[in-house]
């Protein structure tokens, strides 16, 4: 059974090595030839509007998914109109390309977000910040990614120069959210609209990308009830198939009357960084219970085997013997060439508890740090 995934980043070399386990084969495409996706499964390089390459790609597919959401709308829709099963639905990419569409729509269920002004002209952006006041975050509405495309208005002395940073598209600003922690979940939809929701996981992120994430199985009851309710309504509304990514501020707190609660940052509509973790911590990983719920089959466990981390290789490479020598420590390379700033591997941490996983965490921190 053939799976056809857009998109041949680490993502899909992941969720091919997942699959490969299951006896399923892959076909990635991808735009460009040294996609690390093609190192695991034949690769069709190609526009995402080569019609005919695309038509000839999925003919040979069972179905086609996705592991990238800024796959062109059209190009979902093409794949469809063909008569090809696309997982997840073209909506769920549409909502999450444009940060205004996005927003709004997560409104309109009921889920919080931060104060938003959409961003076209200089006077729509000092109409927004005299709503957001400051601080406040200047985004593309598109194509933005690990902190790319986004810029800190501190105060009125720094409109000028966001401005002309980022002016010139669509923009959103957003006012800036204090929060406490940010946290993401991690859901699963099947195609018969069962779902499964991975433990919260809490993120840190340095530069707008992420560094490091921890699953929090306890402690967090309350929120994660939040959270998989929000995520049930969006899942539903989607009509969604496959796993798919919230993130969150926690915002309040202990001093507040309104006490802790969530605030939605954003969506991806695919397999997440965040939830790397389930790799080597959880009863199925992400990527095998994406697999599971675009073909239809039953999703798999997504409890926490005891206490997982990650920590995201930026630019670096360890040694696997470094790496491994960490007892707990669980080596991930994604056959990336190495570069400032670009993510090549991670390293999933487990143990049996949480001070055994801190100490854990600190020795892959500190060899991460010798290195940089
Ligand atoms: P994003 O690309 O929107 O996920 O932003 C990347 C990171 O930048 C987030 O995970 C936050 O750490 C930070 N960030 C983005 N938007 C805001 C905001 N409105 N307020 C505070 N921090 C933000």
């Amino acid at each position: 059974m053939r799976i056809g995934i857009l998109g041949g980043g680490q993502l899909g070399r992941m969720m091919g090595l997942a699959g490969l386990e299951m006896g399923l084969e892959f076909h990635f495409y991808d735009t460009a030839a040294d996609a690390v996706a093609g190192q695991v499964a034949p690769l069709t390089v190609g526009a995402y509007n080569d019609w005919e390459k695309l038509q000839a790609f999925a003919a040979g597919c069972r179905l086609v998914t996705y592991e990238f959401e800024n796959v062109p709308l059209e190009t979902a829709q093409f794949l469809r109109q063909q008569g090809a099963e696309v997982f997840p639905p073209p909506l769920a990419l549409e909502v999450a390309q444009d940060r205004v569409v996005e927003k709004t729509f997560l409104q309109g269920l009921g889920i919080p977000v931060p104060l938003f002004h959409a961003v076209l002209t200089k006077n729509d952006l000092l109409e927004g910040l005299e709503r957001t006041g400051y601080p406040a975050v200047l985004k593309t509405r598109r194509l933005g990614y690990d902190g790319k495309g986004q810029a800190l208005i501190g105060g009125p002395g720094e409109t000028e120069r966001a401005w002309e940073e980022l002016g010139g598209q669509p923009l959103i600003l957003e006012a800036f959210v204090a929060f406490e922690r940010e946290v993401s979940l991690i859901a699963a939809r099947g195609r018969g609209g069962q779902t499964a929701f991975y433990p919260l996981t809490e993120n840190w992120h340095r530069g707008g990308i992420l560094r490091q994430s921890e699953a929090r199985p306890v402690g967090l009851e309350g929120l994660f009830a939040e959270a998989c309710g929000y995520a049930t309504r969006l899942l539903e509304r989607l009509e969604y198939v496959g796993v798919l990514a919230i993130e969150f501020f926690v915002v309040g707190g202990a001093g507040s009357p309104a006490g802790t609660r969530l605030v939605a940052n954003e969506i991806a509509p695919r397999v997440h960084n965040s939830g790397h973790w389930t790799q080597n911590g959880a009863g199925t990983s992400q990527f095998e219970n994406h697999l599971r719920a675009v073909l239809g089959w039953p999703l798999g466990s997504t409890g926490a085997r005891g206490q997982a981390a990650m920590l995201n290789l930026i630019g670096v490479q360890p040694s696997p013997t470094q790496v491994l020598q960490i007892e707990g420590a669980h080596h991930h390379w994604y056959g990336k060439a190495v570069r400032a700033g670009r993510k090549v591997g991670h390293v999933n941490i487990t143990a049996d508890s949480p001070q055994q996983l801190q100490e854990r965490v600190g020795r892959v921190k500190a060899l991460l740090e010798s290195l940089a």
